[in-house]
């Protein structure tokens, strides 16, 4: 009889317990992953197979299965604005790493860059982590044009402090009305230019990365750190821009942003990749040091 009892309030209690985790605990607990659509990915890995230079193609159909698709990140002509992360180990000083490439449509060996990266960071544990967006500017890259479909340059797009006051006028007296330099009627308006400004906001990341052509140098804006050497690409310091990243990102907000400035033909040896890549993970690292001394 007392075993019997005992067994019936144990069912009550554990079936409340089932009930209760059912209907508090379910909207909490963490979602399964939604998988990444079949087009994405075929997107993903045509796009990117068909930039220059040689890659791992098996390693690069499986991260291309496993890339997402933040809300509302899409081209003006509707192509998806992919990206791929992977978390970093050392969870004490690690970083937050945003690697961006073909912001600019015509500069394909920029992309090459960050698919090689992708493709490293998939069998490698990094101690920092990484988002990847290796094609900002997909319609700009079907066309090969530096600007995307409206003719607008995304790097000049972005809603830097100064851009109403300046950004129209620097276009139009210091470039000449260049075409290729076009910041756009507003600031912000384009789709792609609001995709990243939503990774932004939901990566947080501490260090921006962005990959060009053709300058061949490092371009640093951010705390004084020990210049790195890296000998295809010297430091040397280009300034920003009304509307560019650099601008908006470090002068307004204060994360470092490293400009990747790549010769005409891109990286060739596949250990100069790595070799960036370590090396921009240890400026991460150290440019955060600095901008923590100064906040304390
Ligand atoms: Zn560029």
């Amino acid at each position: 009889m007392f075993s019997a009892t005992r067994s019936l309030i144990v069912g009550h209690v554990l079936w409340l317990v089932l009930l209760s985790a059912l209907s508090f605990a379910s909207p909490e607990m963490p979602q399964a992953k939604a998988e990444t659509p079949p087009s994405v990915s075929k997107f993903c890995y045509d796009r990117l197979s068909s930039l220059p230079g040689k890659f791992d193609k098996d390693a690069l159909k499986e991260i291309c299965s496993k890339v997402v698709v933040l809300d509302s990140c899409h081209s003006e002509n509707g192509s998806p604005i992919f990206y791929y992360e992977r978390k970093g180990t050392d969870t004490s000083s690690g970083k937050r790493i945003l690697s961006i490439s073909l912001i600019h449509g015509d500069e394909h060996p920029s992309g090459s860059v960050n698919r090689a990266w992708m493709i490293r960071l998939s069998h490698i544990k990094p101690r920092n982590t990484w988002r990847v967006i290796p094609i900002v500017n997909p319609d700009g890259m079907a066309a090969m044009t530096r600007y995307n479909n409206r003719g607008v340059d995304l790097n000049r797009n972005f809603p830097s402090h100064d851009w109403d006051r300046l950004a129209q006028k620097y276009w139009r007296i210091k470039t000449h009305k260049d075409k290729r330099r076009y910041p756009g009627q507003v600031a912000g308006s384009e789709k792609e230019t609001q995709c990243i400004m939503k990774q932004i906001a939901d990566f947080k990341p501490n260090f921006i990365i962005s990959v060009h052509t053709p300058l061949g140098v490092l371009d640093f804006d951010g705390p004084k750190v020990h210049p790195p050497n890296f000998r295809p690409l010297p430091w040397y310091g280009i300034g920003t821009y009304p509307g560019s990243l650099g601008r908006y990102m470090w002068v307004d907000h204060k994360v470092p942003v490293l400009t990747v400035e790549l010769h005409q033909k891109g990286l060739q040896k596949l250990s100069e990749f790595d070799h960036l890549q370590d090396m921009t993970g240890t400026v991460a690292i150290q440019a955060s040091r600095l901008l923590q001394k100064e906040k304390n």
